[in-house]
């Protein structure tokens, strides 16, 4: 039989190479790192963390989807791609979120989860040799501490430079 137009979908039918079909994130690559989220303008994927369990949360819903390949242009690690799937009809809108769990890193001063993957901060130190020595510690000082340990810290650093800019003022201190 011969057809004039193509036999889709009596026949399954491959989307040409350029075709921007669904987006898929590969829960091996993926990081956590959210740029693809904050690229997202429809907010089809967003990012979620869970403190109880210790996890940050990808959710990628397709349904939200329109297309545009910023999370694939965005993503450091090629983590998300454009696949050319384009039949997504379901009754079950669930079966349009994907959810990908990734562990949250653990302040190393008190043990609550920081705000970082533990991916990400492996990703971070393999950059070191990228950033100069003091640049670089205190990067990683501040993704290993959760909030409340990096405010304590911070603050405390404040206090000591005031009191050294006062002393300083005072002409140092006498005995
Ligand atoms: S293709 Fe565009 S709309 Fe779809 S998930 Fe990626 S950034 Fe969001
Ligand atoms: S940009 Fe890439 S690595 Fe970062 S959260 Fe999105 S998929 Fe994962």
């Amino acid at each position: 039989m011969s057809y004039v137009t193509l036999p889709y979908p009596f026949k399954p039918v491959e989307a040409p190479p350029e075709y921007r079909g669904k987006p898929v994130v590969d829960p091996s690559k993926c990081i956590g790192c959210g740029a693809c989220a904050n690229a997202c303008p429809p907010d089809a994927i967003r990012m979620e963390i869970d403190e109880a369990k210790g996890v940050k949360r990808l959710i990628l819903d397709v349904s939200r989807c329109i297309r545009c390949a910023r999370c694939e242009e965005v993503c450091p690690m090629g983590a998300v791609k454009l696949s050319r799937e384009f039949e997504l009809a379901t009754p079950r809108k669930e079966d349009l979120v994907t959810v990908i769990e990734l562990k949250l890193f653990r302040c190393r001063v008190c043990g609550k989860p920081t705000e970082f993957t533990v991916r990400q901060v492996e990703k971070a130190k393999s950059l070191a040799r990228y950033l100069p020595k003091e640049r670089f510690e205190e990067i990683l000082e501040s993704m290993t501490l959760c909030r409340d340990c990096r405010r304590s810290r911070y603050v405390s650093k404040l206090v000591e430079i005031e009191i050294r800019g006062y002393v300083g003022s005072m002409g140092g201190l006498h005995a």
